[in-house]
């Protein structure tokens, strides 16, 4: 039999070999893999809604077959309808094929060659095989990523602005899944990528702020797309051009079961006039790591007095690249932030940014490179 000092020295081995696995782990979903658990936490959340749709909708007719039966109504002229497809999309007026329109004209839209659900290509490519195949048929295509249609006048110019940090596989893909999606839109559009240099942890509000401030010197665009690097939209009658309230256009994910996370989520891709994202003096800076600062965005555009409008039914799908690596932190500090948006509003946003950019043209995109650090956006106490 072993002695007894030597079996209390091996419980408590176990015990702290125990906890040292169970602070580990906790440290993992922390700092390397934030997102993780929000993404579980939706997918379940999702998931039990809609099972309870479901089960409502079934008692529901269930009842009714009850109550049919007891008045000896018809049965058989009744049936269950257990397709929960999205029906509250409004009807829809599409040019039809082959319309044609003035070159003095405004672009339309809802232009006949744009069909709606799209594929979605996922597989990896190279940038320079997507700027050749799309600078072949394309060749309007100005260095730095400008087009514009020459059929009609475009209803609005667009500035795509996508934050980056060592995504280099996923650019390639969201180019050559967007880029003929604008075109058939009619839109004028460049994309400006904002990649963030140094060890600091990823600011996109900040990058966000960066790329309007760039853009706005290169051209008079009137309407601002915040689009994540790695999500695909899957349906062409998503229309990146503007509207008189902020939009909000990723509203079903594939990895929160193309539902709404929950009300205020504005996330992945948005929208926002000049005049829209001036008002609300941008995005907020103080954000380092993963999480909060759309959550604040959202709350900017509520504390000015604007409506989120979302595109209906299967249009704001979107599919999410997946990440071979998720090397962002999250950024615990995000709800006590979140407390003071409203003060926070007026002192912190496109107003007390400062930085120095390395901007080059590329073929489909310009790039405006930017070491990021807390003392660019300084704010005093609010
Ligand atoms: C974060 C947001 C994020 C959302 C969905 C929230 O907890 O604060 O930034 O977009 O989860 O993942």
């Amino acid at each position: 039999m072993m002695p007894t000092h030597l079996r209390i020295r091996r419980r408590s081995f176990l015990g702290l070999l125990f906890l040292f696995s169970l602070s580990t782990s906790a440290l993992y979903f922390i700092y390397s893999a934030p997102g993780i658990v929000n993404e579980y936490l939706f997918a379940v959340q999702a998931r039990s809604i809609q099972i309870r749709k479901n089960v409502k909708t079934i008692g529901a007719q269930v009842l009714e077959q009850v109550v049919r039966g007891a008045y000896s109504i018809n049965v058989t002229d009744y049936s269950y309808d257990f397709n929960f497809s999205e029906s509250d999309a409004p009807p829809t007026a599409y040019l039809p094929e082959g319309f044609t329109f003035l070159p003095s004209q405004i672009c339309p839209e809802r232009h006949s060659s744009m069909k709606g659900r799209l594929e979605v290509n996922m597989s990896e490519v190279s940038l320079e095989e997507v700027e050749r195949s799309l600078l072949k048929h394309q060749s309007s295509i100005a260095p730095g990523g400008y087009w514009k249609p020459k059929d009609c006048l475009p209803r609005w110019k667009v500035a795509i602005l996508v934050p980056f940090r060592n995504r280099h596989e996923h650019l390639p893909i969201l180019l050559r899944h967007l880029v003929p999606v604008l075109q058939k839109q009619r839109l004028q559009f460049a994309f400006y990528v904002i990649e963030q240099e140094g060890t600091e942890p990823f600011n996109r509000a900040m990058l966000f702020n960066v790329g309007f401030k760039e853009a706005m010197k290169d051209l008079d665009w009137d309407c601002l797309i915040f689009h994540d690097v790695d999500h695909l939209m899957e349906n062409d009658r998503n229309y990146y051009g503007c509207t008189d309230m902020p939009r909000h256009f990723a509203v079903k994910l594939n990895k929160y079961s193309y539902m709404l996370p929950y009300h205020e989520f504005f996330g992945g891709v948005s929208g926002l006039t000049v005049k829209q994202f001036k008002k609300i003096n941008g995005f907020p800076n103080a954000f380092w790591g993963w999480g909060g600062e759309d959550d604040d965005l959202w709350n900017r555009v509520q504390f000015a007095n604007y409506t989120v409008s979302r595109p209906h039914g299967e249009q704001g799908r979107y599919m999410s690249i997946p990440h071979h690596h998720r090397g962002e932190v999250q950024f615990l500090g995000r709800y006590s932030l979140l407390r003071h948006s409203k003060e926070r509003q007026k002192v912190d946003g496109l107003n007390n940014l400062n930085y120095s950019p390395l901007i080059s043209r590329r073929p489909l995109y310009t790039n405006i490179t930017v070491s990021l650090s807390r003392k660019l956006a300084p704010v005093a106490d609010y």
